[in-house]
C-alpha cells in the first residue's frame, strides 16, 4: 500500500493516530499489533481490554481512559479489542475529535472458519477464550458483526479479508514512521457482505432459543435487557464500569448477575459455555436453617470454589422473588469481592433455568432428603417432577440414602426430560443439616454442629462438581478440532430434532464425529430408543468403582447412547439384535466397518467403555470373548475366507462396554476416513486377548487412547505400505497379499477357518 510521504509538508511532531481492530476472536488483532509495534519506527500503545485491569479483563471505560492518555502523550494507539458492531466502535471513535487526530479501522474480516480454528487451538490466551467453548462464541460475535464505513467517523478503513491482506496491512503500519501519514479512504474491501455462518450457529446452539417472556415470576431475565434479542448469548450489555471492580450485584430481582457482554475480547462472554452449576440454598427453608448463618457459609464456600474453578461458574438460583437468603448472599458475596464471572445469582425455577430464563447450567443441586427419594415438596420434588423416572433409577444406582453433609453426583440418563430440554446433564444430590424439630435428625439448635454439617455439605457439592468440570475438561486439543471440524461440516446441512436438543457436553464428548454424522442421518430411530421405561432390569451395580472413577463423570451424549439402551432393554430392540443373554447382547454393527462387524454388548451397568473395566469383571470380558469368537466361527462358516480380530477400543464413542468382531477386510463403504481406520489398526484397538490377560494380572486394561494414533498416516495392515486417501488404502488391500504381521499372528490375535484337513 502507498504511503502518502510529502517531504515538504511534513509536520515537525508526528501526529498520533487512532487505529481500532475490528474482528473476531481469533482473527489476528493482537498479532496484527505486536508485529507493528515491533517493526515501526513510531510509538505505539496497543489497548487491550483483556488485560487492561491489571493484567486482566476490564472495562470499555478503561480502555477509553487509557486510550485517551497515550494520545495526550501524542502515542498513536490500537484499540485491540473485537469492536464488531458500530456501537461498540462509537466512543473509540470520539477521541478523534477530542484529541484532534485521524481514527483509522482495521478490519480483520477473516473466514469464520480460520478464527474459529485458531482459537480452539490457541492455549494461554489473554481473555481465555480459547478450547471448545470458542468456536460458538466466535460463531456468535459474528452474528452481530457490522463493518465499519467511513461516515462513522473514520479517515481510513483497510479490509483484510484473507491473511495476505492482513500481511499487507502489517507492513503498512510496521513501516509508518513518526512523521507518517496514511492517505484516508476505503482499502482492500472485496465482499463487503460476507456472509456470517448461521448453519454454525445453528449446530453450535442445538436448544431452541429461550422465550424470556415466558418466564414463570414475570420478571424477566438478562435477554431482556437487549431487546429484540431473545438469545441469552446475544446480549450486549454494556457496562459502565468493570465487572470485576463492581461486584454489589445491583441488577434487579429476576436477573442472571456478573454476565455481560461489551465487544471485548469475549471472555465474559465465553461464560455462556462454561460449565455451571445451578444450586439451592442448602437447609434454610424446610430445614430452618439460620440465614445470616447460611449465607455467610455459602459465600465462604463459594469463595474457596471459585477459585479452584478454572472457568466454571455457580449460580445460587431461588425461585422467590424477594428472597432473603438470595439478597445476604449477594450483600455479603459483594464485601468478598468475588469473581461476578464466576459466582451469580439467578431468580428462578431451577428446573427450568434454561427453558425460562436462558441460563445454560449443565449441572444443578437438589436439596436432597436422607432417602433420595422424590417427594417432600419443595426443590427436591420439582427436580424428581422434572427429570422423570430417570433420575430416581439413575440415583437408586449411585446411592440408597446421603447422610447430612454428604453429596452424591447422578449422570442424568439421556432420556431424561432435563436433560432433553435444559441440558442438564448432572444432578448433584445434597443434604443439609436440620434445625426444624418437624423433621428427622434435627440438630435442637446446635448451630455448631450445624454450621459444620453445612460447610461440608457445600464442600461435597462443589467438589462433585469440580469432578465433573475436571473430566470434562480433561478433552484433548484434538477433540476440540474435531467438535470444529465438525461444526464446520455440518453448518450447511439440515439436522433432525435430537440433534437439535444435543448440549455442550454433548458436543465435547463426541470422540468419533463420524459416527455422529452417520447418526444425524438415522437419529430419528435412535431418538425413539431412548424411551426408557421405569421398569428398568435389576443391573449389577458396581457403584462403589464408580464413586472412586472410572467413567462416572464422563457425559455422553444423547446420540452415544442407543447401545446402552440396547444391552438395558433388549426386550425393545428383539429385531436388531442377533442374540440375548444374561451377561451379553450381540448385534449387527449399524456402520459396518468390513464385510462382517459384530457387536458384542456388556449388559452390566456401569460399566460403560474400558477404563471402567476392573478385575472382577474378568469373567464378564471372558464371557464376552466366548462369544465373540462363536459368533467368528459362525460368520467363517458362511465364508471361510474371512478372517476376524477381536478387540476394544480404547475411547469409545458409543456408551456401554462393547467388543468388536470385525473382518479384516475393512471391505466397507461405511469406512470413511482415518479415523476409523486407525481405530481398528492401530494400537488405539486393543485385542480382546491383550485385555483380558492385563485385566487380570494388574486388574484394569492399558489404554492407548491418544488421539494422536486416530490421526497417524494410513498405512495397511498387512504389508504396513501406506497410503495418501482412503480410497487409495481400500484399492491397496483390496489386492493386498502379503501375510499379516508376526504381532497379529501370535496369541490368537486373528481368528481364522480351521485349516483343511
Ligand atoms: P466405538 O464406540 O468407537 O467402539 O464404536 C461404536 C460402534 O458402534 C461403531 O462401530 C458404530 O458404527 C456402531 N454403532 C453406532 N451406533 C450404532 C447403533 N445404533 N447400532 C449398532 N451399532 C452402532
Amino acid at each position: 500500500m502507498d504511503m502518502d510521504v510529502d517531504g515538504a509538508s511534513r509536520p515537525k511532531e508526528g501526529k498520533a493516530i487512532l487505529v481500532i481492530l475490528v474482528g473476531a476472536p481469533g482473527s489476528g488483532k493482537s498479532t496484527f499489533c505486536e508485529e507493528v509495534m515491533r517493526s515501526s519506527t513510531r510509538p505505539w500503545i496497543r489497548v487491550c481490554q483483556d488485560t487492561i485491569g491489571n493484567g486482566k479483563a476490564g472495562s470499555k471505560a478503561q480502555c477509553l481512559s487509557s486510550a485517551a492518555s497515550a494520545l495526550k502523550d501524542h502515542k498513536s494507539v490500537f484499540i485491540d479489542r473485537c469492536n464488531l458492531d458500530r456501537e461498540q466502535r462509537s466512543e473509540f471513535v470520539k477521541l478523534g475529535d477530542v484529541h484532534k487526530i485521524d481514527v483509522h479501522a482495521v478490519v480483520l474480516d477473516l473466514p469464520a472458519k480460520l478464527c474459529i480454528s485458531r482459537s480452539v487451538k490457541r492455549t494461554g490466551h489473554e481473555g481465555n477464550l480459547q478450547g471448545g467453548k470458542a468456536a460458538a462464541v466466535v460463531n456468535r460475535m459474528l452474528q452481530k458483526k457490522e463493518l465499519p464505513k467511513l461516515s462513522e467517523g473514520y479517515s481510513r478503513i483497510t479490509f483484510c479479508q484473507s491473511e495476505s491482506d492482513v500481511k499487507g496491512a502489517i507492513s503498512t503500519y510496521g513501516s509508518l514512521g513518526p512523521l507518517d501519514n496514511l492517505p484516508h479512504g476505503c482499502f482492500g474491501q472485496k465482499n463487503p457482505d460476507s456472509k456470517v455462518q448461521v448453519g454454525i450457529m445453528k449446530f453450535l446452539k442445538k436448544v431452541p432459543a429461550p422465550d424470556a417472556a415466558a418466564r414463570p415470576d414475570g420478571s424477566g431475565d438478562t435477554t431482556s435487557q437487549n431487546p429484540g434479542k431473545n438469545d441469552y448469548f446475544h446480549k450486549d450489555v454494556e457496562m459502565a464500569s468493570p465487572i470485576l471492580d463492581n461486584p454489589n450485584l445491583e441488577s434487579k430481582e429476576g436477573e442472571s448477575q456478573g454476565v455481560a457482554f461489551d465487544g471485548s475480547h469475549a471472555s465474559r462472554f465465553s461464560l455462556d459455555d462454561a460449565p455451571t452449576l445451578a444450586f439451592p440454598s442448602i437447609s434454610t427453608s424446610d430445614f430452618q436453617f439460620n440465614y445470616e448463618k447460611a449465607a455467610d457459609i455459602i459465600v465462604e464456600k463459594v469463595a474457596e470454589f471459585t477459585a479452584k474453578l478454572g472457568n466454571a461458574r455457580l449460580v445460587l438460583v431461588d425461585l422467590t422473588h424477594k428472597s432473603k437468603i438470595l439478597s445476604l448472599v449477594k450483600a455479603k458475596a459483594s464485601e468478598k469481592h468475588i469473581d461476578t464471572q464466576k459466582f451469580l445469582t439467578h431468580v428462578g425455577d431451577i428446573t427450568k433455568l434454561h427453558s425460562t430464563g436462558g441460563l445454560n447450567c449443565n449441572v444443578i443441586a437438589n436439596a436432597a432428603n436422607w432417602r433420595l427419594k422424590p417427594g417432600g415438596g419443595g426443590v427436591n420434588a420439582a427436580i424428581f417432577n422434572a427429570a422423570g423416572p430417570e433420575l430416581e433409577s439413575a440415583t437408586k444406582e449411585r446411592a440408597k440414602s446421603l447422610s447430612p453433609g454428604n453429596a452424591v453426583v447422578v449422570p442424568l440418563p439421556a432420556s431424561s426430560p432435563l436433560f432433553v430440554t435444559e441440558g442438564v446433564t448432572h444432578v448433584i444430590h445434597v443434604l443439609g443439616p436440620n434445625m426444624n424439630p418437624q423433621r428427622p435428625n434435627c440438630l435442637n439448635n446446635d448451630y455448631e454442629k450445624g454450621c459444620k454439617i453445612l460447610q461440608d455439605a457445600y464442600a461435597s457439592l462443589f467438589e462433585g462438581f469440580a469432578s465433573i468440570v475436571r473430566t470434562q475438561a480433561g478433552q484433548s486439543r484434538e477433540e476440540n478440532e474435531n467438535i470444529v471440524k465438525k461444526a464446520l461440516k455440518l453448518q450447511d446441512k439440515s439436522e433432525c430434532h435430537s440433534r437439535n436438543n444435543l448440549t455442550n457436553i454433548d458436543q465435547k464428548n463426541k470422540r468419533d464425529a463420524d459416527h455422529g454424522s452417520e447418526k444425524s442421518k438415522k437419529c430419528k430411530g435412535i431418538q425413539d430408543s431412548f424411551g426408557v421405561s421405569s421398569d428398568s432390569r435389576d443391573e449389577r451395580v458396581d457403584s462403589e468403582h464408580r464413586r472412586n472413577g472410572g467413567s462416572m463423570n464422563k457425559a455422553w451424549g444423547s446420540w452415544a447412547q442407543a447401545l446402552h439402551q440396547m444391552a438395558m432393554h433388549p426386550e425393545k430392540h428383539k429385531d436388531d439384535l442377533l442374540e440375548i443373554s444374561e451377561d451379553v447382547v450381540v448385534l449387527n454393527d449399524l456402520y459396518p466397518k468390513a464385510k462382517k462387524h459384530v457387536l458384542i454388548l456388556s449388559r452390566t451397568r456401569g460399566v460403560d467403555c474400558l477404563e471402567d473395566v476392573q478385575k472382577e469383571h474378568f469373567q464378564l470380558l471372558k464371557k464376552m470373548h466366548d462369544v465373540g469368537l462363536k459368533w467368528a466361527r459362525k460368520l467363517l462358516d458362511e465364508n471361510a475366507s474371512l478372517v476376524f480380530r477381536l478387540g476394544y477400543h480404547s475411547a469409545p464413542s458409543m456408551r456401554q462396554l462393547h467388543l468388536h468382531v470385525i473382518s479384516q477386510d475393512f471391505d466397507s463403504k461405511h469406512m470413511k476416513n482415518k479415523k476409523h481406520w486407525n481405530s481398528f489398526n492401530t494400537a488405539f484397538f486393543r485385542d480382546s486377548i491383550d485385555v483380558m490377560d492385563e485385566v487380570s494380572s494388574h486388574g484394569k486394561a492399558t489404554l492407548k487412547d491418544d488421539d494422536k494414533l486416530l490421526s497417524m498416516e494410513l498405512r495397511c495392515h498387512r504389508c504396513r505400505s501406506a497410503h495418501p486417501n482412503i480410497p487409495r488404502l481400500k484399492s491397496h488391500i483390496g489386492s493386498c497379499k502379503a501375510p499379516f504381521p508376526a504381532y497379529l499372528l501370535e496369541n490368537g490375535r486373528l481368528v481364522h477357518a480351521p485349516a483343511e484337513p
